[in-house]
């Protein structure tokens, strides 16, 4: 079982001193659960329906929740741990965006990963780093599988094992 990332609002609901983030949504209470899933985070399983093919846990989302680059370098692996604490280390990072945990397939061979996106730019606005998925089997990186949260469906994505499109998607837990 991987270590989760400590999650924390932005919005000055644990440390009432602070200044709030403008960017962090003020009204929580009044969004609906639509707008709430895509922010919030949450996991999936994929069961294909014409073999026996059945997911890990595969985790989506939590990108606002990620306000500084200590929250992501906890959801981080390997190299790509390695090259953030280096950039840190440097004072090089200006700017990161994170859309959060990804979905990424390979188009060839159709291996998944399930791994968190990052950006980072230096003060110049040069992108210094991008989390990409690789698939060493094919040498390629793996495509961005964006998930259609209104229909609660990752579209085109394919089983990892036969390799047709006729997939399930089951809601897992939703973190909060
Ligand atoms: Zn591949
Ligand atoms: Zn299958």
């Amino acid at each position: 079982m991987e270590k989760r990332p400590t999650l924390r609002f932005l919005a000055g609901r644990e440390d009432a001193g602070s200044t709030p983030d403008p960017a962090a949504p003020k009204l929580f209470g009044e969004f609906s659960k639509k707008l709430i899933i895509p922010l919030m985070g949450h996991s999936y399983f994929i069961e294909c329906q014409k073999c026996e093919y059945k997911s890990e846990e595969i985790t989506m989302g939590v990108g606002f929740l990620f306000g500084n680059i200590d929250d992501i370098l906890h959801a981080l692996r390997g190299n790509d741990k390695k090259t953030v604490q280096l950039l840190k280390h440097r004072k090089q990072i200006h700017t990161h965006y994170s859309r959060g945990y990804s979905l990424y397939q390979c188009r060839n061979c159709k291996s998944l990963e399930n791994k968190c996106h990052l950006t980072l730019y230096n003060q110049q606005g040069d992108l210094i780093f991008q989390t990409e998925s690789y698939c060493r089997s094919c040498q390629k990186a793996r495509e961005y599988m964006p998930e259609d949260s209104d229909n609660e469906t990752i579209p085109d994505l394919c089983c990892p094992k036969c390799h047709q499109q006729d997939l399930k998607v089951l809601l897992g837990i939703l973190w909060d």
